[in-house]
């Protein structure tokens, strides 16, 4: 998640009405403490935990072979062709749904279900993450060094991006409109990139003494690029000659190039196992690909649907979903117009905006686990925990659930009973302790077409960090989720 988190349907009772029997224990009364919960693990037969290793396997590569927006979309769209989508914006008919794409950032995937006019059942994620960019105009050199100037994008913490193997991973466009993609840091062989950080023998003064946000301007994350000089001596920006000659014969860039180019500086790399007993894994982009891994899968595993399933992949997330290509925009209603179309239900504006309005959905995002080295600033009883499966999120925000997008308690009572009916190990958590920040997710933009929403996704160790942590257990049991959301909701 940027910072912020399954209702009963009509034919389905009311714990009220249920007999007393039926009715489950509430998951935070005082037997049930988060500590004495059993974990996923407990439970897990031989054959699940080789379930478990088999998607952390999987899961691993997606994230190392996928670190930017970009690519996480070409992924989708190649798995959704492998499976027989078509693209929904051509004619024709789509008998195992389609895809619909936006400026090669924001991708939507329709499956067909039963009466489409009623709603659908509606996953979004996003799948971008904390990054630098670089600057559109970012060559220079000084003191003997090539560098790059770069940009912030998210909310990320400075110091954790110094002094550690950086990738580049870019995106160009030139002028004649030819495309030219490339990674560089994360082929095998290849140099990685680094920002250079103050030894500690000089930093009393411009760090140490200083507040953390003061102590790391974004203004001095240069990119380390280059010492070998091109020319002779008297020639002038010989450094900057020596990176603008690298961009030009490898990727045949020129410096004004970079002015249509998305280049974006992520941690070099691969996702790995993390803890002695293997448990975990770590990698850069967890929040929010963890969630785009699992709902793809489920969307994919889909079958014969009770209700046409959506999912939405936003780009523009972590800094606030503005943008053509964000959750602020009418995306969600093209893809709803779309699927209405292909499905031979009517989708006039007023059909279009009905089946929004009763669709049920999960904003899939990750949830900021507990950590017992930070644990002033969690609510304990609230917060998530690793191991203990998906979190609902009934609300984020900040400031008195200032804007958060609070699902209403109909809709929780359906999502929990879908989760429980299906086995689904959850819990119920929020973010922190009121008053110590807050965020929030994608669901305020998409609840305001009037469907219902809930955040839902895996516990976070290290949340924007270059290197977050999540567990594979967790990993399993939110795509067991997502499956029985779209399957049973
Ligand atoms: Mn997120
Ligand atoms: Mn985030």
């Amino acid at each position: 998640m940027p910072k912020f988190p399954p209702m009963a349907s009509s034919r389905r009772k009311v714990a009220s009405e249920l007999p007393k029997a039926a009715r489950r224990p509430a998951p935070n009364s005082d037997d049930d403490q988060p500590e004495s919960r059993p974990t996923i693990w407990d439970n897990l037969s031989a054959r699940q935990r080789e379930e478990v290793e088999a998607l952390a396997a999987e899961y691993r590569r997606f994230l190392s072979e996928n670190k930017t927006e970009r690519t996480v979309g070409a992924r989708i769209l190649a798995l959704a062709k492998e499976a027989g989508l078509v693209d929904l914006a051509q004619g024709g008919p789509a008998p195992k749904g389609g895809y619909l794409a936006h400026h090669g950032k924001l991708f939507g995937l329709y499956a067909p279900g039963r009466s489409a006019e009623k709603g659908f059942n509606l996953i979004v994620a996003h799948g971008d993450a904390p990054r630098l960019d670089l600057k559109p105009r970012c060559l220079y050199e000084d003191g003997g060094l090539g560098l790059l100037k770069s940009n912030l994008y998210g909310g990320l913490k400075k110091f954790q991006w110094l002094a550690r193997p950086l990738a580049m991973w870019g995106f160009c466009v030139l002028k004649d409109g030819r495309e030219v993609n490339f990674r560089f840091g994360d082929e095998p062989g290849d140099p990685v990139l680094t920002i250079t950080d103050l030894l500690p023998h000089l930093d009393s003064r411009i760090q140490r003494d200083k507040k953390l946000v003061d102590a790391f301007p974004a203004e001095r994350l240069n990119v380390l690029a280059a010492t070998i000089p091109t020319g002779s001596a008297k020639e002038k920006h010989r450094l900057k000659k020596t990176v603008k000659d690298f961009l030009y014969k490898k990727w045949g860039l020129s410096e004004d190039d970079l002015v249509s180019s998305e280049i974006e500086l992520v941690p070099a790399g691969p996702a790995q196992e993390v803890g002695l007993d293997r448990s975990l894994i770590g990698g850069y982009g967890q929040d929010d690909r963890l969630s785009v891994f699992v709902a793809l899968k489920a969307f994919l595993a889909g079958k014969k649907l009770q209700k046409p399933s959506l999912l939405i992949i936003f780009d523009r997330e972590e800094i606030g979903s503005y943008g053509s290509t964000g959750a602020e925009t009418n995306f969600v209603v093209r893809l709803a117009a779309a699927a209405l179309a292909k499905s031979g239900a009517k989708d006039d504006w007023r059909a279009v905006t009905e089946a929004l309005a009763a669709s049920m959905a999960l904003s899939a995002d990750v949830e900021a686990a507990f950590d017992p080295t930070f644990k002033e600033v969690h609510d304990e009883l609230n917060a998530a925990r690793i191991g203990l499966g998906p979190c609902l999120v009934r609300y984020t925000g900040g400031a008195g659930k200032y804007g958060a997008s609070e699902a209403r308690a109909e809709y929780m009572a359906h999502v929990r009973s879908v989760f429980d009916e299906s086995g689904v190990v959850w819990q119920s958590t929020l973010l922190g302790k009121q008053e110590y920040g807050g965020g929030g997710t994608v669901a305020l933009s998409l609840a305001f077409h009037g469907l219902s929403i809930v955040d839902c996704g895996a516990p976070i160790l290290s949340m924007h960090s270059p290197f977050e942590i999540s567990s594979k257990a967790d990993l399993w049991m939110t795509m067991k989720a997502m499956a029985a959301f779209y399957q049973k909701a």
